[in-house]
């Protein structure tokens, strides 16, 4: 009998089995998995999640450069967001 996972061959991309992505050509689908979850994404969505978790991750740089002491007991400049 023929596999029927034949047609659906994944690659992965990154990671590992704790957390990576996982591509499969024959749907075009990308698989992020962390952990026991699995978020399925189309290329549109992959590419939206990439660019907003890399806009995250500039963000979070710039307030912990912020935020490092410096000696200085003014925290002017610090923002508290929430
Ligand atoms: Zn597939």
């Amino acid at each position: 009998m023929m596999n029927a996972n034949d047609r659906h061959k994944k690659v992965r991309l990154s990671g590992n089995d704790d957390c990576g992505v996982i591509f499969c050509p024959g749907c075009g689908i990308l698989e992020v998995s962390i952990g026991a979850t699995t978020m399925r994404f189309n290329h549109a969505s992959f590419y939206t999640l990439g660019a907003t978790l890399s806009q995250a991750k500039d963000r979070l740089a710039e307030l912990q450069e912020t935020s490092v002491p410096n000696g200085n007991a003014s925290p002017a400049g610090i923002k508290h967001v929430h």
